[in-house]
């Protein structure tokens, strides 16, 4: 089983899961390595009112506890998803170095401070303007912003788009292009997200031919993660995640221990 480096406990606003239930599936399925990496969403708050934020040292101090609890079962890694926002630059600055991460997912949640995930964001931007907003601010977001490993669920939102367009990947080059060598050529990682997968999508995030383009593009640090937010996603289709790596032309996938990659054949 591939370790999973996207994992959410109750530290992130949108997950009740307690850290012990991960880390005990993650020992259960036999993961060698399994990373927590909840949110960090500068300004961003549940319809409940819970904040995309949590505090680095109790964090630090309780998933430290953890992993000495699970020692010898398998490796627990401390991480943090941020979100990476124009309009919280201080935020993404200076978030990772408020402790000793072993690894940054880099992501886009929040566009011209909206959610995608709520419907209002596509009747601002509707269909196609949606997805190209998205893209533009992920764009972005490579050229401003340095200190995280991976790029989180590229293309994303075409989980909350009304509908896929037909064209799509192809036609989308001209602005998935641009982010894909951005990462390449700065030694930054792409994820693949498999939880579009669990939820009946025919791919993962980012569709097969980004993998491959990546890829192409010299990119070599790959991280995979279920994104799970309860512990019954943990490493959910990580086999098929394996033949679509294989088949988009890598051999070796990526974890992170202090902030370095690890490179595990496939
Ligand atoms: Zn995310
Ligand atoms: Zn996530």
């Amino acid at each position: 089983m591939l370790s999973d480096f996207h994992v959410h406990t109750c530290f992130s606003a949108d997950s009740d899961c307690p850290p012990i239930e991960q880390a005990a599936r993650a020992a259960a399925l036999g993961m060698e390595e399994m990373c927590v990496t909840d949110h960090i969403d500068a300004g961003q708050v549940t319809e409940e009112g819970r904040v995309f934020e949590f505090d680095p040292d109790d964090y630090l101090a309780q998933m430290r506890r953890l992993r000495e609890e699970f020692s010898g079962r398998f490796m627990l890694r401390i991480g943090v998803e941020l979100g990476l926002d124009p309009d919280h630059e201080e935020t993404v600055r200076s978030f990772p170095g408020r402790a000793p991460f072993d690894y940054v997912i880099g992501s886009v949640h929040v566009v011209d401070g909206m959610d995608p995930y709520y419907p209002h964001y596509f009747e601002v931007y509707p269909d196609e303007a949606g997805i190209r907003r998205y893209f533009e601010v992920c764009l972005d977001c490579v050229r401003r912003f340095e200190d995280y490993d991976c790029f989180g669920h590229l293309d994303y939102i075409l989980r909350y788009a009304p509908r896929l367009p037909a064209d799509y990947p192809d036609a989308w080059r001209e602005l998935t292009d641009p982010i894909l060598r951005r990462l390449a050529e700065t030694g930054h990682g792409l994820e693949f997200n498999t939880a579009a997968l669990r939820r009946g999508m025919a791919f993962g995030n980012p569709h097969p031919q980004l993998l491959s383009r990546y890829r192409e593009l010299g990119g070599e640090i790959l991280c995979v993660g279920s994104d799970a937010h309860r512990s019954r996603d943990l490493g959910a289709d990580f086999g098929r995640a394996r033949e679509i790596l294989l088949a988009c032309g890598f051999r070796y996938y990526t974890t992170f221990a202090e902030r370095k990659p690890l490179f595990h054949r496939l």
